[in-house]
């Protein structure tokens, strides 16, 4: 076999997985179709390394707590890369989540990140970016984190590279076939030099392919099983203007959570939920989208905004469990597929956050340490400064 592993993908769990596994000591290879890491999803999120503080409605505790974990990791090991800063939560007479519930919220929220939130006095909203106060009962101020999603990937990537990892852009698995000590891979290299059908082989390939996991296991013979998976586009709007902080805010519409946030000098409103059907490289945001997130910005900060002000928009898919139920009340966990029980040739992440890509990527390495040959164990991830990357 060419090398311990191969893994499909260089987002942010493609790039988690190569580090976690060159730190292990494993010899690695990295494929990604597109030219540059993060043109997936992981360049289209929110650009928060957060606990998710919505997630306590759900009782998806052990996600927080992770989370939070991970953002400290991170705002140690990347100061460059992720900010810690206060989030503002403006409370109206006709916000559903009341003071008392969500002062119940930010108290556990505080407790799993020992970072104390607090209730803004009236005295200063007037200096909170002109928001809208007619009928604002209360302002809440809390931490967490914002980064820039696909640096910190091409980051995590630089790191898998400097432990040794191979990384191939412009490389798209085009077929993979399993054998009973491991797997061989075809894949299409484009480039003037290097163009052409390759072939390498691994003891096991890591499938990172985000929205593209099930079209990639389509693309391996014996079809290893596919959890079914609903796609969710998530469009963001960049806005002129200034905000000195984000603002975590409640839709007047259908009251979903919608953030808005300073970003590169300008301001990014985000985010939707809108079941997606087709190829996920041609995801882009509705004109319904634009118009939606408009309002909400409207409505918050009176700066009537129309959509010929939008500076740019994009949108991203989220990897959630198929089947009935509301998208918001759907589990937020990253699940592990395998074509196997025993000696797994493929494995498959499905779902997960930008904030947490290294505990899953840690949890998918060990699960298969024991299928892999025995190697020297190179660094560990918790400790590992990232580098500064362009
Ligand atoms: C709208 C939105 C907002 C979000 N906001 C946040 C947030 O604020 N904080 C947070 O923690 N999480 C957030 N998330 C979740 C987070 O962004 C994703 O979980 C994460 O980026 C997914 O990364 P990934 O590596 O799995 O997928 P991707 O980033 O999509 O990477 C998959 C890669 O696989 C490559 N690939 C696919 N097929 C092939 C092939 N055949 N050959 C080679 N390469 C292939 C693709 O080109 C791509 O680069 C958000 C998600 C969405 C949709």
């Amino acid at each position: 076999m060419d090398y311990d592993v191969i893994v499909v993908g260089a987002g942010i769990h493609g790039a988690g997985a190569a580090q976690a596994a060159a730190a292990a000591g494993y010899s690695v290879l990295v494929l990604e179709q597109y030219d540059e890491p993060a043109q997936g999803t992981s360049s289209k999120s929110s650009k928060l390394i957060h606990g998710g503080l919505r997630y306590l409605e759900t009782g998806e505790f052990h996600l927080v707590n992770e989370c939070l974990k991970e953002r400290a990791n991170l705002l140690r090991n990347a100061p460059h890369l992720v900010k810690l800063v206060p989030f503002h939560i403006p409370v109206y007479k006709e916000t559903t989540r009341r003071p008392w519930k969500i002062m119940v919220g930010l108290s556990i929220y505080s407790l799993f990140s020992r970072k104390w939130f607090k209730r803004v006095p009236h005295a200063q909203w007037g200096q909170l970016d002109g928001l809208n106060t007619t009928d604002l009962d209360a302002v809440f101020s809390y931490y967490d984190a914002q980064t820039d999603d696909a640096r910190l990937t091409r980051s995590v990537l630089a790191s898998a590279k400097a432990l040794g990892a191979q990384v191939r852009l412009g490389a798209a698995l085009e077929s993979a076939c399993l054998v009973e000590e491991g797997c061989k891979v075809v894949f299409q290299q484009s480039g003037v030099d290097l163009a052409g059908s390759k072939e390498v082989s691994a003891r096991i390939l890591i499938n990172a392919a985000g929205p593209w996991v099930n079209d990639v296991l389509e693309h391996i013979e014996a079809k290893p099983e596919q959890m079914p998976i609903e796609l969710v586009q998530g469009t963001h709007i960049v806005v002129p203007g200034k905000v000195s902080h984000p603002y975590y805010l409640e839709s007047p519409h259908d009251r979903r959570a919608v953030f808005v946030t300073p970003w590169k000098n300008q301001v990014l409103v985000g985010t939707t939920e809108n079941d997606y059907q087709g190829d996920p490289a041609n995801v882009s945001p509705l004109d319904s989208e634009i118009n939606y997130l408009l309002e909400i910005y409207n409505h918050y900060f009176k700066r009537y905004l129309k959509p010929a002000d939008v500076i740019d928009a994009f949108a991203g898919l989220r990897v959630l469990p198929g089947g009935s139920g509301e998208i918001f009340r759907k589990s937020r966990d990253t699940y592990f597929g395998k074509d196997r029980a025993k000696c797994p040739r493929v494995i498959t992440i499905y779902g997960g956050k930008l904030t947490s890509y290294r505990a899953t990527s840690e949890k998918l390495i060990g699960k298969l340490k024991k299928f892999l040959p025995k190697r020297k164990r190179l660094a560990d991830t918790r400790l590992l400064e990232l580098p500064i990357v362009e």
